[in-house]
């Protein structure tokens, strides 16, 4: 039976159509500029100058707290510059700009395409090469992976979930690396089963990949204790809290964590991370990332570097598909973020570049509320989206809305999806959780 979540979601159109267009890597380019805020957590810290030459997997950044990461120069070159600019949401990180010269890699990077099957380390080597390689949560919430695999001492994780459910209209990227390369992505699941010491793994894919279920299939029946879940198409399938309610049927209480449900979820694109990491010594440089739209006729799966400037990509696709005020969102329609700076560059966590026209985005005038308690049903974390609306709208009333669990809202747009009065749901919500999220903190650090 196809496994699902029990509460809310919805249906958008899948719109996956990139899915039978094979991973390219995208050409060299002259200049990257690499963020040192491509994790959640405090940036890192830049360690070259300008002048110093680079090595493609040298380090160029480290941990600036308990939650940060490294980041790794994705090119060879010269170091041109090290300063703020703006990324991807438009917020001023420092960047480290890299004139490219040649494609010289660190020799410890195994280039080769030999799978690598064997491994070994404990659990402490194995997080520490994690952490060592710069990887973060790549399906867009870019949470540093040695974190999540090394849970507090009194918390105990039972399973681990690799997330393949894709579940945001457009994108493709994981669907093809899970047909590209399952059996890497089985040894990544292997080696954090490892770290967290589990013994069982659910790879979660939803119905509308069938190749990569098979190749899914095929790939983990080699390995005790790794089980391919073909998961029901539902937005959003692929949200931590909905995959481990419906592989688990637990529910992670309100303001809790997974592991608090025994559970560790991953990303499948952050296990293929992690076999290139461990087996092949390779660093967190480059990801498979969908750049596609339905007014774009050359669409991609591009294996890219890291700190490629969007409008690099947007070039090689043959520039804006059409006149007008196009619209670019990195990563997919539902969940993904409105690009205001093509200047930016790729991140670890851009899994996509969707382009869509004026009249696509265009939102219908809104009209009064009707209470028809259609947001509250297709809310996947018991919300009441209407009533966060209303008080939010009074204003000045975050003791109200914190009460009423906007901390738990995750920002999927399921309310304003099916908004008949084309209410801006979603956005009024999310300004005011960042408000009572900041309460909250401020109140912690007390
Ligand atoms: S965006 Fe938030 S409030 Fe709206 S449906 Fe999703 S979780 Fe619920
Ligand atoms: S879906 Fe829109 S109109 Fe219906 S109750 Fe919610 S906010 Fe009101």
């Amino acid at each position: 039976m196809k496994k699902t979540f029990k509460i809310g979601g919805t249906h958008p159109k899948d719109s996956k159509l990139s899915s039978e267009i094979a991973i390219e890597s995208f050409p060299p380019v002259p200049r990257v500029c690499i963020s040192m805020a491509q994790h959640l957590g405090a940036p890192a810290t830049p360690i070259v100058a300008k002048g110093d030459k680079v090595v493609v997997g040298q380090v160029i950044g480290e941990p600036a707290g308990f939650i940060s990461g490294f980041v790794h120069s994705s090119v060879s070159g010269t170091v041109a510059d090290v300063l703020p600019m703006a990324d991807l949401a438009g917020n001023m990180v420092p960047h480290v700009v890299i004139d490219v010269e040649g494609d010289e890699w660190d020799p410890a990077i195994d280039r080769t395409d030999k799978i690598v099957t064997e491994s070994s380390g404990t659990p402490e080597q194995l997080i520490a090469k994690i952490k060592a390689a710069g990887i973060v949560g790549m399906g867009g919430a870019t949470f540093p992976t040695h974190v999540k695999l090394a849970p507090p001492k009194d918390k105990k994780a039972e399973y681990l979930i690799l997330n393949g459910a894709e579940c945001e209209p457009f994108v493709t990227a994981d669907d093809r690396i899970m047909r590209e390369k399952p059996v890497q992505i089985v040894i990544g699941a292997r080696i954090m089963m490892r770290a967290l010491s589990v013994e069982k793994c659910f790879i979660a894919i939803e119905e509308n990949k069938p190749a990569a279920i098979a190749a899914m299939t095929k790939a983990a029946g080699s390995y005790v204790g790794i089980e391919v879940l073909k998961m029901k198409k539902k937005y959003p399938q692929g949200g931590e809290k909905q995959l481990i309610d419906a592989i688990t049927s637990r529910q992670v209480p309100s303001g809790a964590l997974p592991i608090d449900t025994g559970c560790v979820v991953q990303n499948v694109a952050t296990a293929l991370a992690v076999y290139e990491a461990v087996q092949k010594n390779k660093p967190l440089f480059e990801r498979v990332m969908t750049v596609t739209g339905n007014c774009l006729q050359n669409r991609k799966n591009y294996k890219v570097r890291i700190g490629t400037p969007l409008k690099d990509i947007l070039a090689a696709v043959g520039g804006a598909p059409v006149e007008g005020n196009m619209k670019y969102i990195s990563g997919g329609p539902m969940m993904g973020k409105a690009i205001v700076n093509l200047d930016a560059t790729t991140q670890k966590g851009s899994s996509c570049l969707l382009m869509l026209t004026e009249e696509e985005t265009l939102r219908k005038p809104e009209s009064n509320c009707i209470r028809c308690g259609k947001c509250a049903e297709a809310c996947p974390m018991g919300l009441e989206p209407w009533l966060l609306n209303k008080l939010a709208r009074v204003g000045d009333r975050y003791d109200d809305l914190e009460q009423n669990n906007i901390a738990d809202c995750i920002e999927c747009g399921c309310c304003l999806y099916t908004c008949p009065a084309n209410i801006p749901l979603l956005d009024i919500i999310r300004v005011n959780k960042a408000e009572v999220m900041k309460i909250i903190r401020a109140r912690q650090a007390k």
